[in-house]
């Protein structure tokens, strides 16, 4: 059985008792609506652990004033029910008065990376991303905590800043989960008209364009921003806000593939804007 747990110390007490008896701990944080992106860091939580712990929080310290903290979909009883089928021992749900009390001031910041890529068009959401993280992690204190590679921003900030602070937790990168047309799963593709939802593969298509052309042998970047950027242009409704290839280790454009690279991308959709990436080495 889940359990539901909406205080920091309900949290802690739990963690607590799982140490006192030598468990390991895994942490999964998410913002809900979930879907099997979600689940698959669950199960690999499930695997590496003894207590599986998952958040569930809209986190509103991420949400520009002009995006969709209103209308992201929730759904906790959906949620609790897909999460204990996936090995979720305890889910945190907390009122956003419960992480950030009147008076609140304090953030984490990871300069530099937070600002490239969806930093641009997104300034402060990265800050929202690494506070929230910083103090999940806190709170529970894993041994580990899982992320999806398909928010490779995130991930690469999320190491860092794990790193920069010294936390003893071991960050886990998990790969992205996709629909069989190829796009990634994403609790914001429900926003997708059907029109929309049927050229959105566009962008997996681009990847993986860009995949084949450095299976054999291109390296130049200018050369795969724009495979990438002329697939995605094949789709009527697609509006690309970025495609760019970056060094994994400081998110700042290349020139040629070499090393640990990310290709990036931001693409909208109407009202709906998605991302994807794939990590590639050269
Ligand atoms: P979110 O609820 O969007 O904040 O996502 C919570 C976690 O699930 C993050 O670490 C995401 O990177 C991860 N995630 C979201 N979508 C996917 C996906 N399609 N495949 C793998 N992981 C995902």
């Amino acid at each position: 059985m889940t359990s539901r747990v909406t205080t920091i110390s309900a949290v802690r007490e739990a963690v607590a008792g799982a140490r006192a008896a030598g468990k390991t701990v895994g942490l999964v944080p998410t913002m809900g609506a979930l879907h099997e992106g979600h689940l698959s860091l669950m199960r690999r939580a499930r695997t590496d652990n003894d207590l599986v712990v998952a958040s569930i929080f809209v986190n509103p310290t991420q949400f520009g004033p002009a995006e969709d903290l209103q209308r992201y979909p929730r759904d906790l009883g959906r949620d609790l029910a897909l999460a204990g089928g996936a090995g979720v021992d305890m889910v945190f749900a907390p009122e956003p008065g419960e992480m950030y009390p009147p008076g609140y001031a304090t953030w984490v910041e990871v300069e530099g990376l937070g600002e490239r890529l969806c930093g641009t068009a997104r300034p402060r959401h990265f800050r929202g991303v690494t506070t929230v993280v910083a103090k999940l992690l806190d709170i529970c204190r894993p041994d580990r905590a899982y992320f999806g590679l398909k928010d490779g921003q995130q991930f690469v900030i999320i190491r860092r800043m794990a790193q920069d602070l010294n936390l003893p937790v071991e960050i886990v990168g998990c790969p992205t989960i996709r629909e069989p047309d190829g796009l990634a799963m994403s609790s914001r593709n429900v926003y997708l008209t059907i029109d929309e939802r049927a050229q959105a593969p566009a962008i997996h298509r681009a990847l993986r364009a860009a995949e084949s052309a450095i299976a054999i042998g291109e390296r130049d970047a200018p050369t795969l921003r724009r495979i990438v950027g002329e697939k995605v242009g094949e789709a009527s409704l697609a509006r690309a806000e970025y495609v760019e290839v970056v060094a994994t280790e400081d998110l700042l454009p290349v020139a040629r593939i070499q090393g640990e690279c990310l290709i990036a991308l931001a693409v909208w959709f109407g009202k709906t804007r998605l991302i994807d990436n794939i990590f590639v080495e050269g």
